[in-house]
C-alpha cells in the first residue's frame, strides 16, 4: 500500500466530504500542512462540513476561488487501506463515495476536542465534622483504593446525595479531577481461561491460528452443526489475534445475540469487549470509533456497520451465521456485510472466518472452488446428538378449521412437558393473523400505501403493514360494506398460535418470542435469558429463535408450516427454507438430552423437504448448485436488480421501458435485461416500484456497464433509481 502523502501549507488538495456531491473538491492545505487521510473541517458554501483529505487537488477550479481548510480534526487520520476499502466498496455497490464516507463516520462529535468529565478520588484533608453520610463516602473511597468515581457512581455507592460529596470536595477531603470520556477499553487477556478443545476443534482452531500468524489475508468457511463448538473455535482465533497485538471484529446477525456472547467473551478473556450496534449510545459510539483508530479497543462485537470502523490494525473478522439474510443491508447503501468483510480483510491483511451450520450457497461454492479454506466440525460437543427429523404429513391429520397444531404434534409436546423439558413451536409469521377479511362482503383489509395485507397484532390491538410499518386501530365495522362485527382473522401468526397452545396445554407455561412483543433489544435479551433458564415449558417463536440462542432444556421443535418458504417464485426459496429448517431443528437437544424435530408439511415428497429430513446437506447443495449453474444465476453468474420508484406508476414504467429498449451498454458485455415488471412488492409507502433484472456472466465489467446504462434515465421529480448488486431475491 502507498504511503500517505504530506501536503505543505497552501498546497492544492482534494477533500472528500460527507455531503451528497459526487466528487472530491479542491481546497488549500491549512497552516502547518496536513497528511493525506486527515479528517478536516472545510467551508462549503455558507457551511462548515467534515471531510477527509483524499489526495492531491485536481486543479480544475479557478485558483483564486479555492478556499482553505479551516482546521485539522484531532482524530487519527484515515488509513490508506481504509480509503482503498471505501473506494472499492463504492465501486462495487455503485454507491457515491460520500455515502460510503457517511457509513465510515457514524459517530457524532468526532471533531470536538476530547470531552472531559469530573471524577472523584480520596484527597488528603480531614472533614471539619464527622457525619454518618460523610463517613460512608470515605468508606467507599478507601475500600476501592485509588479508583476514581463519577459523582453519580460515588453518591449511589455510598447511598448519599451528591451534595454530601460536593461538601467534602470543598474541604479537600475528596479530590475532584477532569478525566477524558473516551477511555480505552478494559484489557482482554488471551490467556485468561480457555476450554479444553476436542480433537476436531483443536485441529480447526490450530488452522485458524496459523492463518492469523501468517499475518496475511485468507478466508475460511467454518462449517459445523449447531452446538459443535464453532464459537469456541473462533474464540481461539480471536485469542491468537490478540496475542499478536492486532484487533478483532466479530459480526453477529442479531442484537439479541450479543448479551449471551458478551458473557462468553467475559468468561474467556476476563473483560468485556466493545459493543457496536443501533442500541449503543452516542457517547459510547464516539468512544469506540476513536479507540478503534487508536488501538484502544482489542475486540468489537457488532452489527454489520462495525465493518466501517477505522481499526488501526485489524487482524481478524468473524462473520457468525454467515448465511443470515440480515447481513444484506436493504436500505440506504445496499451491501452484503459478508462480502464487504472479505474485501476489507483482503486490503488490510486480515483473516476472515465465516461460521455457519448452513452456509450460503455463495460461500459453499467459493470453498468448493478453493477460494476459501474449509473447516468442518461434524460432531456436537459432548454427548449432544443432532435431533431426529421427521415429517408430519398434514394430509393424514384431522384438524378443525382455525387450528394448526396437529394431534401428532400435540401429543409430542405433551410428552415433553410432562417430563419437564421444553418444546418450541416455530412459525415464521409475526402477529395474530396475516389476513383480515369481512365475512359479509369478502373485503380484505390492505395497507393504503403498499401492496400488502394489514396484519392483525392483537397484542398491540392494531393492524400493521409489515412493509411500511404503518399501523391503524382494528376497525369494528367493515370499511367496505359497513357490516358490524363481521371482520375475521384468516391464517395463523405466532400470537394466534399462542392462543391455540394455551387451550391445548393449559398447565404449561407459555412464552412467545417475536420481535414486536418486546419493547427494546434489552427486553428481548431478558426474555431469551428467562427462557434459557427454564422460565417456560412451551416456547412459540418466529425466526428470531432460529438465530443461535442456546436453550439447553429444549428437546422438541415443532415446525407449524414447513412449506411456508417454498411458495413464491424466488430462486433462493429452497436455500432459505433448507437453512431455516436446519437452524430451527438445531435448537433441539443442545446438551445431554436428545432432541426431535417434527415438520408439519403438505408436501413430504418435495425435494427440499426430503433433503431436510435426510440431513443430506452436501446432496442438497450439489443439486441446488447444479440448478443455479444451468440457469446462470449467482454464484455462477452475476445479477443486479434495478428498482425505479415513483409516486407516478406510469413514470416509473416509462423509465424502465426506456432502459429495456436502450440496452447497448449491457449487450456490449453479453448481459441480458429482464423487465420492467412490478417489483416483488409493487408499492411501498405510496411509491410504485418497477424492477429490472440484469443477468451477466462471471468476470465481466458489470459495474461500469451498469453505470453507463442507468445514466440514460433522467431522474426527475420524486423518482428514484437504486441499483442492487447481488440482490437477495431473483
Ligand atoms: P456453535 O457455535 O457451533 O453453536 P458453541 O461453541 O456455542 O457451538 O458450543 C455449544 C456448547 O458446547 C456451548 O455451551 C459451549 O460452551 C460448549 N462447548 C463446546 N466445545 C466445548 C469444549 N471443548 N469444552 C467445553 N464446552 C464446550
Ligand atoms: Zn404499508
Amino acid at each position: 500500500m502507498d504511503e500517505p502523502e504530506f501536503f505543505d501549507e497552501g498546497a492544492l488538495i482534494g477533500v472528500l466530504t460527507t455531503q451528497p456531491l459526487d466528487r472530491v473538491l479542491d481546497y488549500r492545505a491549512p497552516e502547518g500542512g496536513c497528511w493525506q487521510g486527515a479528517f478536516v473541517e472545510v467551508p462549503l458554501g455558507p457551511r462548515k462540513v467534515m471531510g477527509v483529505v483524499w489526495g492531491p487537488g485536481r486543479g480544475n477550479w479557478d485558483p483564486a476561488k479555492v478556499r482553505s481548510v479551516i482546521r485539522v480534526l484531532d482524530v487519527a487520520p484515515m488509513r490508506q487501506e481504509m480509503r482503498a476499502f471505501l473506494q472499492r466498496a463504492a465501486d462495487y455497490t455503485l454507491t457515491p463515495l460520500p455515502a460510503m464516507l457517511r457509513l465510515a463516520t457514524r459517530a457524532p462529535g468526532l471533531g470536538n476536542p476530547p470531552s472531559m468529565r469530573k471524577v472523584y478520588r480520596l484527597g488528603d484533608g480531614t472533614p471539619d465534622r464527622e457525619t454518618e453520610a460523610r463517613r460512608r463516602v470515605l468508606d467507599v473511597l478507601r475500600e476501592y483504593g485509588g479508583l476514581a468515581f463519577t459523582l453519580k457512581e460515588l453518591s449511589e455507592a455510598a447511598g448519599v446525595s451528591s451534595s454530601v460529596v460536593k461538601g467534602l470536595v470543598k474541604q479537600g477531603v475528596v479530590r475532584e479531577e477532569d478525566s477524558p470520556r473516551d477511555l480505552p477499553f478494559h484489557h482482554l487477556d488471551p490467556g485468561f481461561s480457555g476450554k479444553t478443545l476436542t480433537d476436531d476443534q483443536q485441529v480447526a482452531a490450530e488452522q485458524l491460528c496459523d492463518g492469523i500468524r501468517s499475518g496475511g489475508y485468507g478466508t475460511t468457511l467454518l462449517r459445523g452443526v449447531t452446538g459443535s463448538g464453532k464459537t469456541e473455535v473462533y474464540l481461539e482465533a480471536v485469542a491468537e489475534c490478540l496475542r499478536q497485538g492486532r484487533q478483532a471484529l466479530v459480526l453477529l446477525p442479531e442484537i439479541a445475540l450479543t448479551a449471551e456472547f458478551l458473557t462468553r467473551v467475559q468468561a474467556r478473556f476476563g473483560a468485556q469487549p466493545a459493543e457496536w450496534h443501533s442500541g449503543v449510545t452516542m457517547t459510547e459510539r464516539r468512544r469506540i470509533w476513536k479507540m478503534a483508530g487508536q488501538g484502544g479497543v482489542q475486540l468489537v462485537i457488532g452489527a454489520r456497520s462495525a465493518l466501517f470502523l477505522p481499526f488501526r490494525d485489524l487482524g481478524l473478522i468473524v462473520v457468525d451465521e454467515e448465511h443470515d439474510n440480515s447481513y444484506k443491508q436493504e436500505d440506504g447503501v445496499l451491501y452484503n456485510a459478508r462480502d464487504m468483510a472479505v474485501l476489507r480483510a483482503s486490503l488490510c491483511g486480515a483473516q476472515v472466518v465465516l461460521a455457519s451450520a448452513t452456509p450460503s450457497l455463495e460461500s459453499w461454492a467459493n470453498a468448493q472452488a478453493g477460494k476459501y479454506a474449509r473447516l468442518e466440525l461434524t460432531a456436537r460437543f459432548g454427548t449432544a446428538v443432532l435431533p431426529e427429523m421427521r415429517a408430519i404429513d398434514m394430509r393424514a391429520e384431522t384438524l378443525p378449521s382455525g387450528r394448526w397444531i396437529s394431534p401428532s404434534l400435540q401429543r409430542a409436546v405433551q410428552a415433553r412437558v410432562a417430563r419437564g423439558e421444553q418444546a418450541l413451536l416455530f412459525l415464521n409469521r409475526r402477529g395474530y393473523a396475516p389476513v383480515t377479511v369481512c365475512r359479509a362482503c369478502g373485503h380484505q383489509i390492505n395497507c393504503d400505501h403498499c401492496d400488502a395485507s394489514m396484519v392483525e397484532h392483537r397484542f398491540l390491538k392494531r393492524l400493521m403493514c409489515h412493509q411500511c410499518g404503518e399501523t391503524k386501530p382494528m376497525p369494528e365495522t367493515c370499511p367496505e360494506c359497513g357490516a358490524e362485527g363481521r371482520l375475521a382473522p384468516v391464517g395463523p401468526g405466532v400470537e394466534r398460535l399462542a392462543e391455540e397452545a394455551d387451550a391445548l396445554f393449559p398447565d404449561a407455561r407459555l412464552a412467545v418470542l417475536s420481535s414486536d412483543l418486546f419493547a427494546s433489544a434489552r427486553a428481548l435479551k431478558e426474555g431469551v435469558r428467562a427462557i434459557a433458564e427454564g422460565g417456560a415449558d412451551v416456547v412459540i417463536g418466529t425466526q428470531l429463535v432460529a438465530k443461535g440462542h442456546n436453550f439447553p432444556n429444549l428437546t422438541l421443535v415443532g415446525v407449524i408450516d414447513a412449506d411456508l418458504g417454498l411458495q413464491g417464485s424466488d430462486l433462493r426459496a429452497a436455500e432459505r427454507t433448507f437453512q431455516l429448517m436446519r437452524q430451527v431443528a438445531g435448537r433441539a437437544g443442545r446438551l445431554e438430552k436428545p432432541g426431535t424435530a417434527l415438520l408439519q408439511t403438505y408436501q413430504p415428497e418435495h425435494p427440499v423437504i426430503r433433503a431436510i429430513l435426510a440431513g443430506d446437506e452436501e446432496g442438497f447443495w450439489r443439486a441446488e448448485a447444479e440448478g443455479r449453474r444451468v440457469a446462470g444465476v449467482p454464484p455462477y453468474g452475476r445479477m443486479a436488480g434495478i428498482i425505479i420508484s415513483s409516486t407516478d406508476m406510469q413514470e416509473a414504467f416509462d423509465a424502465g421501458n426506456l432502459l429495456a429498449r436502450n440496452d447497448a451498454p449491457l449487450r456490449a458485455i453479453g448481459a441480458e435485461v429482464f423487465g420492467p415488471a412490478p417489483a416483488p412488492i409493487a408499492r411501498i409507502k405510496g411509491r410504485h416500484r418497477v424492477r429490472l433484472l440484469v443477468k451477466a456472466g462471471k468476470g465481466v465489467a458489470l459495474q461500469s456497464a451498469l453505470t453507463k446504462w442507468v445514466a440514460q434515465v433522467k431522474i426527475k421529480g420524486d423518482m428514484r433509481l437504486a441499483v442492487d448488486i447481488d440482490p437477495q431475491s431473483f
